[in-house]
């Protein structure tokens, strides 16, 4: 029997997708990575992923698992692999509201995971602008981060449990809903950003929090970038430390938004240089409930401390959102950032972390280290800037690849002495790959491989990505 024969054998004829029907598959988001898959496999359950994966190690045939194929890194690229897609694992299995988990399937896909914790009164924690596609196997995958960073940490810190099918079918059974769990090495923590490279993600218990009552968000004007970390640390002081989200964008990039969306208002009625959004959430009642004059507390309280702000100097200009079509009107505009910045060619798209003391100066002199290396260079930073995280976008003067790779050294250099990492959220894949084997520590690069081998003694998942080879 042929491979497609045995894998129609396990998941039924039409769930063995191939040919030209592969062709959603076949290239990422950005449009950078194309590949010829084997054929894209549709399981249905966690039986059927075993026995996919049970045949692939049988027959030493590489598997390239894909969820909502909006990765940012590469992570997808199958040629000559099989593709395995996780889309019809996508069944909330069920919400616990005393306990404030979600127990969900792989291929649940992230605004669906908002509507049903939403149904509870509950949110779970993570969002950024592909959360219409992107499903939960992926973002646990990459180990996503987002807008709300700042307030509850990236994906990894919102899961409690896995269930995992590893390089030979077994089916690993972690779907703890305990929040202290010390029994042994935490092989979940191992799975999570891994990018398929260690196991099959099938199911997860996620944690859920209270939904705020009310929101206060504004679009604010600081003086310079230093100002903006003095105004969120005010902001945090001042609200409890209840920043959800404090989101940079420049000039450049308003005047880029708008040109892409001509019906789109600019954020103030003067230009400005630095330009953040900024959310406050409240949950208490008391924070959330107007007053007699329908003043909500938390509005008045980001109020207040933007008015403190603005006269020191340190913030020049401030809009707060008045309602609900104010507040999407403000995320529409960061959550468009991908759409409008990254479908250029040629691109150099840089995902960073630097200590957040240090973003300001990373965004003084990257411009001129790139210049310097590429006088005709262009670029633009957008930020996660309560978290430190700087999508430093570059679009070089030519394709030529060796000095694409100069460029990325350069901004590696500058990362580097900051004390930053040259990837924050999107992960490794296969455009990180270089810049593992030249900047990642030699020990850590050598135990990766060890755990791997152990793991996946035949290099069939995801093989070629995240770790460089020795
Ligand atoms: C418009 C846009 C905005 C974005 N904004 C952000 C942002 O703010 N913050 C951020 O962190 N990221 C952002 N991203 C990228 C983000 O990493 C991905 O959208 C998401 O995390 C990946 O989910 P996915 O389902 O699309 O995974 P895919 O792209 O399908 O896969 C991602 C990786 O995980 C692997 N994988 C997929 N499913 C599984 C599984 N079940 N088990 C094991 N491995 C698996 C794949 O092989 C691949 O290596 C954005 C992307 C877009 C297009």
């Amino acid at each position: 029997m042929t491979l497609i024969e045995q894998l129609s054998g396990v998941v039924g004829a039409a769930q063995v997708v191939t040919g030209s029907d592969m062709n959603k598959w076949s290239t990422d988001w950005i449009g950078t990575y194309k590949s010829n898959p084997i054929a894209v496999v549709r399981p249905a359950n966690t039986q059927e992923v075993s026995a996919i994966m049970a045949l692939a190690h049988s027959t030493k045939t590489p598997v390239v698992p894909v969820s909502g194929n909006t990765g940012l890194a590469g992570g997808t690229y199958a040629e000559g692999a099989l593709m395995l897609s996780l889309e019809r694992l996508n069944r909330v299995r069920t919400i616990k509201p005393d306990a404030q988990v979600a127990i969900v399937e792989a291929g649940v896909i992230l605004s669906a995971i908002h509507d049903a914790a939403d149904e509870h009164d509950l949110i779970f924690p993570v969002t950024f602008g592909a959360k219409g596609s992107a499903q939960i196997g992926g973002i646990l995958s990459t180990n996503a981060g987002g807008s709300n960073v700042v307030r509850y940490g990236n994906t990894r810190e919102q899961c409690l449990g896995l269930e995992v099918v590893m390089a030979d079918g077994q089916i690993m059974d972690l779907m703890s809903e305990l929040h202290k769990d010390n029994s042994g090495l935490n092989l979940r923590d191992l799975v999570i950003g891994a990018e398929g490279t260690l196991g099959i993600i099938t199911a997860a218990v996620l944690r859920l929090v209270p939904k705020p009552r009310a929101y206060a968000t504004a679009m604010i004007a600081p003086a310079n970038m230093s100002a903006a970390l003095s105004v969120l640390n005010a902001v945090q002081s001042a609200t409890g430390g209840t920043v959800e989200a404090f989101e940079f964008m420049p000039k450049a990039y308003i005047d880029m938004h708008m040109a892409k969306f001509p019906d789109a208002r600019a954020p103030f009625e003067t230009d400005h240089p630095i330009t953040v959004m900024i959310e406050v959430a409240a949950t208490a009642k008391r924070d959330a409930t107007p007053d007699e004059n329908g003043v909500v507390p938390i509005i008045e309280a980001l109020e207040t401390v933007l008015a403190e702000e603005f006269e020191t100097g340190r913030l020049v200009d401030a809009v707060v959102a008045q309602n609900e079509a104010q507040r999407v009107e403000m995320w529409a505009r960061r959550e468009a950032a991908a759409e409008v910045v990254l479908h250029y060619d040629p691109i150099i798209n840089n995902d960073i972390a630097v200590p957040l003391d240090q973003v300001a100066s990373f965004l003084d002199r990257a411009t001129g280290m790139v210049q310097a290396v590429d006088a005709g260079a262009t670029d633009i930073s957008i930020s996660h800037l309560g978290d430190g995280n700087i999508h430093y976008t570059i679009y070089p003067s030519s394709r030529d690849a060796a000095l694409k790779d100069k460029i990325v050294e350069t901004v590696e250099d500058l990362t580097r002495q900051l004390g930053g990492s040259f990837s924050a959220e999107h992960g490794i894949g296969l455009s990180k790959l270089a810049s593992m084997a030249r900047r990642k520590d030699r020990v850590a690069l050598a135990t990766m491989r060890q755990i791997k081998t152990a793991l996946d003694p035949h290099n069939i998942l995801n093989p070629g990505k995240v770790i460089p080879p020795a």
